[in-house]
Order: C-alpha cells, then structure tokens, then sequence
C-alpha cells in the first residue's frame, strides 16, 4: 500500500544549499513519488508528520559494525595497542556471533536515524555459513541498507588471504539478488594489505564493476612504516600508484593526508570518509576536513566501529565534526553545518554511486527517510533547523525511520527486529569474549 508522510516540515536540498517546506511525502514501494502540498490519502498509510522534520536517512560511511562487542573494552589505548587487543577478541568471533552483534549496531543506527551503512567486517577467518550469515544476513533480514566489504589483508597468495577473497566472492553471488545490500572491495590498510594484494583487489573490483574501501593515512605510525617500506611516499600516494584511485575508492580517515595527497584524491575523484570521533580518541589526531572540501572532495562521515567512537550514533559524529575541524584550525568559518549535513547524507550517496537516488528527499529517490521531533528543547526556538542537527540534536529525537519504504520504527518501536532477544545474544557472545 502507498503511504502518505503528512503535514511535515521537509528538508530540502537546493542549489542555494539546505531549506525546509510544509509539504507531504507519496511514497510508492520502495521509492519517492511525489513530493507536494495537499497529497490525496485516499487508499494510502498516513504517517502523520505533525510537528516533526522529515529528512533523508543518514549515512554512515565507514563503521566495523560488529564491533559493538567492543564497545568500551579497549579504551585509553594507543593506535596499535588498541588495534592488538581488539583483533584478539575478533579471533573467537564465529559467523554466527557477527550477525549478532551487526543486528545490535543496527538497532542503535536505527534508533538514531541512520538508514545505510558502509561496512568492513575484518574478522572473518570462517567460511560462509549460508545466508544468515555475518554482516549481510543481518542487513537482509532487518530490512536495513548497507554497503558490505571484507576487510582483506595479506598477500595474495597465502592460505588464509585466497580463503578470505574466495569467501568476499561467494557472498556477493549469494547476496546478489538484495536489492538493499551493495558490494565492495575492502582491502585493510597499505600497511596489512602487501602490494599483489592490493593489484589483485583492484583488479576483481575492475571485473566485477565494484568499487572499494580502505583505510589511509590514519596514524603517524602508518605514515612512518609506508615511507620507509615504499620509498618515501605517503599512503595515499602509494595506493594511487598501484591503480587503486582508478577505480571509485572511498577512503577512511585521511588524518595525515598532505596537499598533494589532497590534491591528488581531488584529481582521481576519490571519496572520503571522515571518523572525527575515533581519530580523537585513539589519538590520531584531525584531518584537514576544510582543505579537503575546497580542493572539492567528495567528503563524507563515518563512526568507525563502536571499539573506538563507541557509539554508531552519526548525530554525535557531526556534532563533533562541527567542533573539532574548528577546533583543531582555530578558524569558527570551517566545516560549517550545512557541509557537515551534507557529508552525512547526499556526500555519502555520491560516494556509493547513488546519488539521487540516497540522502535525499526527491521524487524517484529511494524513500530512505527519517522524522525528528521538533517539539523537543533542543529544537525551540527553532532558528536555524541545520544547525539544530548539527550543534543540538543527540539522536534520541529519531521518531520514525523508514528504510526501502518500510517502517522500521514506528513512533520508537522497532518493526522487524525483536531488541531483547539481540540484547540478549550479544551479553552472551561478551561473557564468552570480552569479559574472561
Ligand atoms: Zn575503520
């Protein structure tokens, strides 16, 4: 059946930037038909929308979410102390525990108005277990929208490392037929990823039509180890160099790129995910996000997993993307919040290939779409809704959420996802793994 979203203020996206308008919202299937005054209910669902704002779904652009089983387990850590302890407890994550966990980071996404996630699960040492399996079965069955990549590292021709791309292979043909599940590529990090691998990556995606995610330039000790393992370049110049920029490539992080690392992804169109929250507290540092946006990057916004952030909650990512790129400059100008609004929705579509079609409230869009309550103090007066997103919201403002248009939480109540049960799940895999 149709469903009518009624009596909303909507978000809008214009030349002139960001704007809302009293309008209603047709949705038909999974799409957006028509955006409008006055639409008929005749026949159609009405969700009314009285009182709240009716905006795109955000877009995480880069999250580990199985990591939930980290959450507040590793902290206080420097990069590769944490990096050390946390891999340790992915070594007795079975397939079966990954969908559980990635069903926690869901609901949490859900609960505050994420609709599509970019993942890469890096633990995966078994084999696919069917199509319940993992990161993609969590997503199919929860009704939500992913991104899905395996974490890949190594060397092309190791045991492990010809195991770990034939099991990335076989659940893309397995999961081919989702609609609301997309593929890429994730080779790790230049630094885990030795150079045949990364040709051999790059070369799949090529066949396949897919593009990738990576990680780059995140600490200072990944800048030192790439310069003195490959002749003096940065991460991201060593990428490019084994045609990894030749294919659409959304890179994570980015906290050390150079201007000629800047210029370079501008040049090769290359997207990337910023991760504020998780660069502060492993103590990486802050990328040079308004650089960035003026060279006219595709710049995007990520949580990364919930061992370093530890929430998936994106309304405290561009809360603090608002701050810290300030902060960190001394310049009140930079990284202002109708960019930051954009990196956490329309950026993150472009990234993925679907511009017009995700983070965005427009006839033919997919109907991704969230409402927030307005009637709350953090919204009144409501002077400036953009920056009410961005400097006041915290998340919990998330009334309904609608994925592929279906209600996934209707006024708080999750619609396909039964809480307890995960709750449940993940306090039994933690005693298991996290808690000896
Ligand atoms: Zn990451």
């Amino acid at each position: 059946m149709k469903k009518v979203v009624k009596n909303g203020l909507v978000l809008l996206l214009g030349e002139d930037g960001w704007r809302t308008e009293k309008l209603d919202v047709l949705i038909d299937g999974n799409r957006i038909a028509r955006v409008a005054p006055g639409i008929p209910t005749d026949g159609c669902d009405v969700i009314d929308a009285a009182g709240k704002l009716v905006m795109p779904g955000l877009i995480n652009a880069h999250t580990h979410v199985y990591m939930t089983i980290h959450r507040n387990y590793a902290d206080d850590l420097a990069f590769f102390e944490w990096l050390d302890k946390v891999q340790k407890v992915e070594d007795g994550m079975t397939e079966e525990d990954i969908y559980w966990t990635t069903l926690l980071g869901i609901i949490e996404m859900i609960r505050s108005g994420t609709t599509c996630f970019v993942d890469m699960t890096i633990k995966s040492a078994q084999e696919t277990s069917g199509p319940r399996s993992a990161a993609a079965g969590a997503v199919k069955e929860s009704g939500f929208r992913a991104a899905i990549s395996r974490g890949l590292a190594g060397v092309s021709d190791s045991e492990e490392s010809i195991m770990k791309f034939g099991q990335a292979v076989r659940e893309m043909e397995m999961f081919k037929d989702e609609e609301r599940l997309q593929f890429l590529h994730g080779p790790h990090a230049p630094y885990s990823c030795m150079p045949d691998y990364l040709r051999k990556l790059t070369q799949s995606s090529r066949e396949r039509g897919i593009g990738q995610t990576i990680h780059l330039s995140e600490s200072r000790g990944e800048m030192e180890s790439i310069a003195a393992d490959r002749g003096g370049v940065t991460p991201i110049q060593y990428v490019d160099s084994e045609g990894e920029f030749d294919i659409p490539c959304l890179v994570a992080h980015c906290v050390y790129a150079t201007d000629e690392d800047i210029a370079l992804m501008a040049r090769k169109g290359v997207s990337v995910a910023l991760c504020p929250k998780s660069n502060m507290k492993l103590g990486n540092g802050f990328a040079p996000a308004q650089k960035m946006l003026d060279a006219g990057i595709n710049v995007c916004l990520g949580t990364d997993g919930a061992g370093s952030n530890n929430t998936l909650n994106l309304f405290s990512e561009m809360n603090a993307a608002g701050l810290v790129y300030k902060g960190a400059t001394r310049q009140a100008q930079n990284v202002d919040a109708g960019d930051v609004l954009k990196m956490a929705t329309v950026n993150g579509a472009k990234a993925l290939g679907r511009e017009g079609e995700l983070g965005v409230i427009a006839e033919g869009a997919l109907a991704d779409l969230i409402l927030i309550d307005l009637n709350v103090p953090q919204f009144i007066p409501a002077n400036n809704i953009v920056s009410g997103l961005v400097y006041s919201a915290t998340g919990s403002e998330v009334d309904t959420v609608i994925v592929d248009g279906k209600v996934l939480m209707d006024h708080g109540k999750l619609t396909t996802i039964d809480e307890d049960r995960v709750y449940e799940e993940v306090r039994k895999i933690a005693e298991r793994l996290t808690k000896q």
